[in-house]
């Protein structure tokens, strides 16, 4: 009997433990499909942080690149060189169908359409234009401002060159070109004329009496006049000209290609010019008058020193003739 309840108690504990388990595998098999979800949305999230990843990646090895232009822009201090970098850059950057460029304020559109961005040049807070592009990416616009900046950095250093050496080789006074770097270009211009068989003709330009209106009227009076007389002087010459300050009120010019007839219709259409202005200092109204000598080379002489030597003999002749007077080699 006792064997019979103690198999019967057995019998049943076991039905129940296998019961019990049933209920359990069959909860961690109702799990499973769930867990699978959980898994390929983990998944999915995975993939979709890579892609975000690589995407980043991308454009941070763009915008490194972006910086890495500055090498490009650098190469060059010429406004002209650093447009044609910008146009080939944009294009290779930002797809063939961008066109880009500097623009002046007047060249802007009132109203910006999409894919139309202009980015503000200025030094000194003067506006000088805009770099702009047409038919730029929405997703390009931050790039293109990166892109942008390293074009204006390249363009104000060129601006600044310029401003440097504009101020290196020319007189702040009289805007004609310094001494030295005018006795460069005479050296040059001997060196073209000889070989291409070309003549030119010197000038050696003094205003006369010009101790007078220093002493009677003042040094910053006479300062106007040495100012106001080379702006006479350049409005009535070439571009190709080349006008230098010699010495304290003598300025020097070169008449390129210039034969002596030409040179000295040329000097006296200048003197001419001088003689019947009137020229404003401060208070003053003052005409004044000027000597001119000319040398012409080959005839006169061929080598800058002797070229000087001999306008200056003729410009001596002129003030010794009466002044207000142009005077050369017959
Ligand atoms: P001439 O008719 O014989 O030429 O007489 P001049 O009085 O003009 O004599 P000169 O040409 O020798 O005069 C040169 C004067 O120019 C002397 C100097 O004081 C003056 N000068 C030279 N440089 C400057 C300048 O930058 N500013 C001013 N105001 N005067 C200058
Ligand atoms: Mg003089
Ligand atoms: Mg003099």
């Amino acid at each position: 009997m006792i064997w019979f309840v103690l198999l019967l108690s057995l019998t049943v504990y076991a039905e129940v433990l296998r019961r019990l388990l049933g209920l359990l595998l069959k909860r961690r098999q109702d799990e499973v499909p769930l867990l699978r979800r959980e898994l390929e949305k983990l998944n999915e999230e995975d993939a979709a942080l890579r892609s975000v990843l690589e995407e980043e990646k991308g454009k941070l090895s763009r915008t490194a690149a972006i910086y890495e232009l500055t090498g490009e822009v650098c190469k060059s201090l010429e406004e002209d060189k650093l447009a044609a970098v910008f146009r080939e850059q944009a294009v290779k950057y930002f797809g063939g169908e961008v066109h880009c460029g500097f623009f002046r304020q007047e060249q802007i559109p009132e109203k910006r359409r999409e894919g139309e961005y202009f980015l503000p040049l200025s030094i000194d807070e003067k506006m000088f234009g805009y770099l702009g592009v047409y038919g730029l990416r929405m997703e390009d616009k931050e790039q293109f401002q990166i892109f942008g900046q390293q074009f204006i950095l390249g363009l104000k250093r060129a601006e600044l060159f310029k401003r440097v050496q504009t101020l290196a080789v020319t007189d702040s006074l009289t805007s004609a070109f310094s001494r030295r770097y005018w006795a460069e270009r005479f050296r040059e211009e001997i060196l073209r004329s000889k070989r291409f068989n070309y003549r030119f003709s010197f000038l050696m330009i003094d205003i006369d009496h010009f101790k007078f209106y220093n002493d009677h009227y003042g040094h910053l009076v006479g300062d106007v006049i040495l100012k106001e007389t080379a702006a006479i002087i350049r409005e009535n010459i070439r571009q190709i000209d080349l006008l230098g300050r010699y010495g304290g009120e003598e300025v020097s010019l070169i008449l390129t290609e210039t034969d002596k007839a030409g040179a000295l219709f040329a000097a006296e259409r200048i003197r001419h010019a001088v003689e019947s202005r009137q020229i404003k200092a401060y208070d003053e109204d003052l005409r004044i008058t000027i000597s001119i000598g000319v040398a012409t080379f080959p005839q006169d002489a061929c080598e800058m020193e002797s070229l000087v030597d001999s306008a200056d003999k003729f410009l001596y002749m002129a003030k010794h003739g009466g002044r207000n007077r142009v005077c050369s080699a017959s």
